[in-house]
């Protein structure tokens, strides 16, 4: 059984279906892009799934549950964390001080999972007590995705992660990304830039006006095209 399904959705904002028919699937340990030309409905895909939408017809299934039509913070409690594209970060406080902001729905020792994150991204380890303001573009994406990861979920939807991002740290996130679903976290992602993304992730969707049009390995699609 998949981790996450989605089968058949529709919805949008106001009374325009942005998505007329979405359905993909994320396994366990597995690296899922989607890609797609500009104003698809890549990021409303990703929008459904964390609750952001109002969803008008299909579901969304989670780890065996139907969570169509719940709200972000329930969806963040059952192992779901989401990284919009917007750029944010706190950036009047620390690295260390991020990661905590994310950790505030977790209970009990914070520890285990300030390692894990450290673990996974040693350069922030080096900068956690400078502001995240002060960091690189390419650093301000790593907090916001420890920040997500602080809260163990299961599965991380990243929304154009490497927008604006030089070649060096765009191949940088991929690497952390495989780091992060080799730890056991699926990841559900967006990009723009397709070749690249369709070469790094495990399996991936491409969108055309709402709906999916081709699925497939990553290979199979860049072959495709
Ligand atoms: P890149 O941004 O990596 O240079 P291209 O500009 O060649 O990619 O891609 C052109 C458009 O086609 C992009 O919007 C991309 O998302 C989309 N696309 C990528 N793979 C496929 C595919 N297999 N079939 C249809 N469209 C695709
Ligand atoms: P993509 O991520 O593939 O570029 P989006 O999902 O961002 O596409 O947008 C799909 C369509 O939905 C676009 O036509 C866009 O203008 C529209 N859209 C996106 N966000 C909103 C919103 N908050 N309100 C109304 N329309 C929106």
């Amino acid at each position: 059984m998949a981790l996450l399904e989605m089968k058949d959705v529709r919805g949008g904002y106001g009374d325009t279906d942005i998505l007329q028919g979405v359905s993909l699937t994320v396994g366990a340990r597995e690296i899922v892009v989607i890609v797609g030309p500009n104003g698809a409905g890549k990021s409303t895909a990703m929008k459904a799934v964390f609750g952001l939408l109002e969803v008008r017809g299909g579901s969304v299934v989670f780890d065996g549950e139907d969570i169509t039509g719940w709200a972000p913070h329930r969806i963040v409690r059952r192992g779901i964390c989401y990284v919009p594209q917007v750029d944010n970060v706190f950036r009047e406080m620390t690295v260390h001080e991020n990661f905590e902001m994310g950790a505030f729905l977790r209970r009990g020792e914070l520890s285990a999972a300030f390692d894990r994150v450290y673990g996974l991204f040693p350069d922030l380890k080096a900068k956690r007590r400078n502001l995240a303001g002060d960091l690189s573009g390419g650093q301000r994406q790593m907090v916001a995705m420890g920040r997500a990861l602080m809260l163990s979920p299961k599965l991380l939807l990243l929304d154009e992660p490497t927008a604006g991002l030089s070649p060096k740290y765009m191949e940088q996130i991929f690497r952390i990304a495989r780091d992060v679903r080799d730890a056991g976290v699926s990841i559900l992602l967006v990009e723009q830039h397709a070749k690249q993304a369709l070469a790094f992730c495990d399996r991936g969707y491409v969108l055309a006006t709402g709906a999916n049009r081709h699925q497939g390995t990553g290979g199979a699609l860049l072959a495709d095209r």
